[in-house]
């Protein structure tokens, strides 16, 4: 057991119990709620993420992991009530995702790891809510400078806290092993890294590879973007099969990717999305979980995903 930090305050990680590794309630940009407020429907993305979540926990779910930073415009009081009102507990991020502000881009990483440290242990905006993962992000193209003073300092904020990182990657250009390799020159227990959105590959000696360094995967988009460029979600379901049966079960997780409101994307490409998964929250648990028990998981390998593997995540045991 150990307390770590949620939205509404310490939990207790016994009380995780079936957890997403990776999800968002609104995804924006930076400041946008407070100086273009007219450009998010906030009031209707609480009342969706509260009545969908809410359903969500009718069917199981009991923890989720939102790793959405200041530049993917994380509105911290939001958060809050929708886990107060829906029941699920909410661990929240510090960190910076793809849009790094420029301001970051010229400074020593350890002045913004002593921004992630703030609001680790005192809170974020002066709510006294406090983050309870470092997320970071890397993409095509792979580590760039100022995604590397990220690195940096996601890695020291690691270490002065205890706190573990979460990363979003492109697998299909093995950007997991930079972020790997720096998280190493950094000193990090790569016990404490999940390198997230590992399924947008099939490629499971590239997992493996990782899985092998220490660090916990995240298989962690589902059902999956629309593009040719990554798997379908049955392929993604194979990939976690492969890797259970590889016996990496007990060092995976799984999420979404979902968010009930996706500000960044077209309104066509919102409706798209919520045609391709009518189901958000619940894909997982209504399509994912029976097609992994036909390919042979078992109720054992399930709890171990989505119960005792985030559990441990956060215990930083074995
Ligand atoms: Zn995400």
């Amino acid at each position: 057991m150990a307390i770590i930090n949620s939205v509404l305050g310490p939990m207790d990680t016994a009380d995780l119990g079936f957890t997403l590794s990776h999800e968002h309630v609104l995804v924006s940009s930076a400041g946008i709620q407070y100086v273009y407020p007219e450009f998010i429907d906030r009031e209707g993305t609480i009342s969706k993420g509260v009545s969908e979540l809410g359903a969500a926990h009718g069917e199981g779910l009991r923890t989720i992991i939102d790793v959405t930073t200041i530049d993917l415009g994380r509105d911290i009081r939001m958060l809050e009530q929708v886990s107060r009102e829906s029941g699920i507990n909410i661990v929240c991020a510090t960190g910076t995702w793809r849009d790094i502000p420029r301001v970051f881009w010229t400074v020593e990483p350890d002045v913004v790891a002593g921004l992630y440290i703030r609001e680790i242990e005192v809170g974020i905006e002066d709510t006294g809510i406090k983050a309870g993962i470092i997320k970071v992000a890397n993409d095509m193209g792979g580590v760039t400078p100022e995604g590397e003073i990220i690195l940096r300092a996601a890695a020291r904020a690691q270490k002065a806290t205890g706190v573990p990182i979460s990363t979003h990657t492109w697998a299909p250009e093995r950007v997991g092993e930079q972020q790997v390799a720096v998280f190493e020159d950094e000193g990090v227990d790569l016990n404490r890294v999940y390198v997230g959105h590992s399924n947008d590959t099939t490629d499971t000696e590239y997992l493996i590879g990782l899985l092998e360094k220490g660090v916990w995967i995240g298989l962690d988009r589902y059902p999956g973007r629309q593009t040719e460029l990554t798997p379908d979600w049955e392929g993604r379901t194979q990939t976690a099969w492969k890797l259970i049966e590889a016996g990496w079960g007990r060092r995976i997780m799984l999420g979404h990717d979902w968010s009930v409101t996706l500000s960044i994307a077209s309104r066509e490409m919102q409706e798209q999305r919520q045609r391709y998964n009518p189901d958000g929250y619940l894909f997982i648990t209504r399509r994912v979980i029976p097609r992994l028990k036909e390919l042979g998981a078992s109720d054992e390998d399930i709890a171990n995903i989505f119960v005792d593997n985030p559990r441990r995540f956060f215990e930083g045991g074995r």
